[in-house]
């Protein structure tokens, strides 16, 4: 079994009409930078960088936080490694850090906290960069943006935190590249900004589990609704179909972190809506790829074609699995 895996890991994620898939990495935990299937994805799409604050007793150093960062960028040497900045809140709690509210998924959360306490900020946005010298695959992302204010005010931080760590090695030879920036798709709002956003930063990434959370008002926690939460809901599909067409549209490179790129369902409405970047977590590489290598991309929109139609996201995950049942 370990043989067939690592064939289906190192064969290349390609659709049967050649449609090349690029394999990203949801990433967080130390160990990840370690496991041997590195060498199969192409880089990291997602790497959570509130996972190592969650093990800490107080927030890490400047310092800390550097080592740690230059760890995954070079684990990827070559490869891009996106790394979002502090995304707590919401479900996310630091132990030295409480956040009690009634609303939380509503409330402090992400961007929002590190915008109020830019010294966190800072700190995170210089240990980044500082890793990044020497490495040069360092891009950033913005979590939970709803406005362009937000992106501004953090795209002036970064820019301080650029100009800081520029002229604490002026004399060293050493080079400090301008990371490309990314915010996430995650708050209904920013997908009537698109047009904005795409003049302010250099990709786009959809956290769809966050996304399917607003866009329905269901808490994605809440083990009550947990039969509401459905990521090829009518409405959401819609909304990724829209986010596809703004990309092409602008140009801006977009790709999609949520459970749904590793879900072979998801993965294959995604393929079918014109997406080639997924990210996903490790254990979900060798069956995405498989699925991948299985279908054909024009039956795909075919399908999709169909999709559009139905009433429920039940309908839609029906008709994919037939197919994909019939692909073996
Ligand atoms: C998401 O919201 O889909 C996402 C990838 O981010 P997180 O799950 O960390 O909120
Ligand atoms: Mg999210």
């Amino acid at each position: 079994l370990d043989n067939i895996m690592q064939d289906c890991l190192a064969a290349p994620a390609v659709t049967k009409d050649n449609v090349a898939v690029e394999m990203l990495l949801n990433a967080g935990l130390s160990a990840d930078t370690e496991i041997a299937i590195n060498e199969f994805a192409d880089g990291v799409g997602l790497y959570r960088t509130e996972v190592p604050f969650m093990l800490t007793e107080s927030f890490p150093t400047e310092s800390e936080q550097t080592e740690r960062y230059k760890g995954i960028l070079h684990t990827y040497q070559g490869k891009p490694v996106t790394m979002r900045t502090l995304d707590v809140g919401g479900d996310k709690q630091l132990p030295y850090f409480p956040i009690v509210e009634e609303n939380p998924f509503l409330g402090w959360r992400g961007i929002r906290i590190t915008l109020d306490h830019p010294e966190i900020f800072l700190v995170q946005i210089k240990a980044m960069l500082r890793a990044s010298i020497g490495e040069d695959n360092l891009q950033i992302m913005l979590p939970m943006v709803s406005g362009l204010q937000e992106v501004d005010d953090a795209i002036r931080l970064i820019e301080q935190a650029y100009c800081e760590v520029h002229e604490q090695i002026r004399d060293t030879g050493q080079i400090l590249r301008e990371p490309k920036l990314g915010v996430m798709l995650e708050v209904p709002a920013a997908l009537l900004l698109l047009p904005q956003l795409a003049q302010r930063v250099d990709f786009w990434s959809i956290g769809s589990n966050d996304l399917t959370q607003y866009l329905l008002a269901v808490d994605r926690n809440n083990p009550r609704v947990a039969g509401l939460f459905d990521s090829f809901h009518p409405a959401v599909l819609q909304a990724l179909k829209f986010i596809i067409e703004q990309a092409k549209t602008h140009q801006v490179p977009v790709s999609l972190c949520g459970e749904l790129a590793g879900d072979p369902l998801g993965a294959a409405v995604l393929l079918a809506m014109g997406y080639t970047k997924l990210s996903m977590n490790t254990y979900n590489i060798a069956r995405i790829k498989f699925v991948i290598r299985h279908v054909n991309v024009a039956e795909l929109k075919e399908l999709l074609h169909q999709a559009y139609q139905l009433n429920s996201g039940a309908e839609v995950r029906a008709l994919f699995s037939r197919y994909l049942e019939q692909q073996g």
